[in-house]
């Protein structure tokens, strides 16, 4: 655990009905039930607060759908929650529509990333402050950036904020996965994603649960004292709320998942704000991760039958009926903005680099 950090606190295809038999087998067409939740906000189907809202309380019917499990991620998810539109040229329209230019804050936070993870495959020697700033600097991705010199300005600044963080690791502390691919079943889905790190550390350690502010559940000291920890990389200008790491669906997900691949429990999860050095830690109950993993496909039902609907053409509702707009401030950050006429009635467009200073810029969930 980076001793340098304050400690604040503490998801391929799916499988495809034939669109011929949407709304055939069983009768009545699939309709979508779709969670209130919005724009990041509430979702008591997350477990904590209680009962979830409908915005149409329809019990969904999966009609047609042949039995499998339905492929997704928790990014996929997210988007579904946030905007159905969004989701639908993100994920089903083909071709897809062009996207906006790329946003600068993403081409740092992806350079960050990159540099992290490329520092803790190096042989255990080479793991120095200076190393992770070269290779921060060889591999800085440029794009989004109003000039050379706004760009070489962030390059800066991240340097010093990646070298800054890695002057408080311990390289030693040989991570259980950097940039790993985790991925789990239920009955109904098949969850994937990839975690920035999986740290295997001794239970407690300095961090995990230290800090006045320290909220949470202690990890159980499992087998040989250590617990394993998703650890998840934020380099926006907002530092993560107490909360984010408790209500993170991705982050209980991915934990569930490495638990799954590793055959140990994994229940603490933490955010790692490079910019002011807080890390947000939580760690979860197993009833809490079961609740999340429920959410998970609760939501994932709904871009199922979303999904069926598309696929079964215009006269099944397949467009904005199933995959309305939901507009908002956020709409300025929405990389299909050009083709959406009321993201645009709803927001100012951004320039590609105004996020780099925007601490209101949506920071997105962890993985892809
Ligand atoms: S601009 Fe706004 S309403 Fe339109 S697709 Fe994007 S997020 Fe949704």
């Amino acid at each position: 655990m980076p001793g340098s950090l304050r400690v604040r606190t503490a998801f391929s295809p799916a499988r495809r009905a034939d669109p011929a038999r949407a709304g055939q087998a069983g009768g009545a067409p699939a309709r979508v039930t779709r969670c209130a939740r919005r724009r990041g906000g509430p979702c008591a189907g997350a477990g904590a607060a209680g009962v979830r809202q409908y915005e149409s309380v329809e019990q969904l019917g999966l009609a047609g759908m042949p039995p499998g499990l339905y492929p997704c991620t928790p990014s996929r998810l997210r988007s579904w929650l946030e905007c159905p539109r969004r989701y639908r040229m993100a994920y089903l329209d083909h071709p897809r529509p062009s996207k906006g230019p790329p946003w600068a804050h993403h081409s740092l936070g992806a350079s960050v990333h990159n540099a992290l993870a490329g520092w803790w495959r190096l042989p255990r020697p080479r793991r120095t402050v200076q190393a992770a700033g070269e290779l921060l600097e060889r591999g800085w991705i440029g794009d989004g950036y109003a000039d050379a010199g706004q760009s070489a300005a962030h390059l800066a600044r991240a340097r010093a904020m990646v070298e800054g963080y890695v002057a408080g690791l311990d390289p030693d502390a040989e991570p259980a996965g950097v940039e790993r691919t985790v991925g789990m079943k239920t009955g109904r889905i098949a969850l994937s994603g990839r975690i920035d790190r999986l740290d295997d550390r001794p239970a407690g350690a300095p961090g995990a649960d230290a800090g006045p502010g320290a909220r949470g559940l202690r990890a159980e000291p499992w087998e040989g004292g250590r617990e394993l920890v998703v650890v998840d990389y934020k380099t926006g200008r907002r530092p993560p709320a107490d909360d984010d790491a408790r209500t993170s669906l991705a982050l209980a997900v991915y934990a569930l998942a490495a638990g799954q691949v590793l055959r140990r429990p994994c229940r603490r999860v933490e955010l790692h704000h490079l910019p002011s050095g807080q890390v947000v830690t939580w760690a979860h109950t197993a009833d809490a991760l079961a609740r999340h993993l429920r959410r998970a496909e609760e939501i994932a039902a709904e871009c199922a039958a979303a999904d069926e609907l598309f696929r079964a053409g215009p006269r099944a509702g397949g467009t904005d009926t199933v995959f309305p707009p939901a507009p908002g401030p956020a709409c300025g950050w929405c990389d299909y903005r050009a083709h959406c006429r009321e993201g645009q009635l709803a927001a100012p467009p951004r320039q590609p680099w105004d996020g780099l200073a925007d601490p209101g810029v949506p920071q997105g969930e962890p993985g892809p």
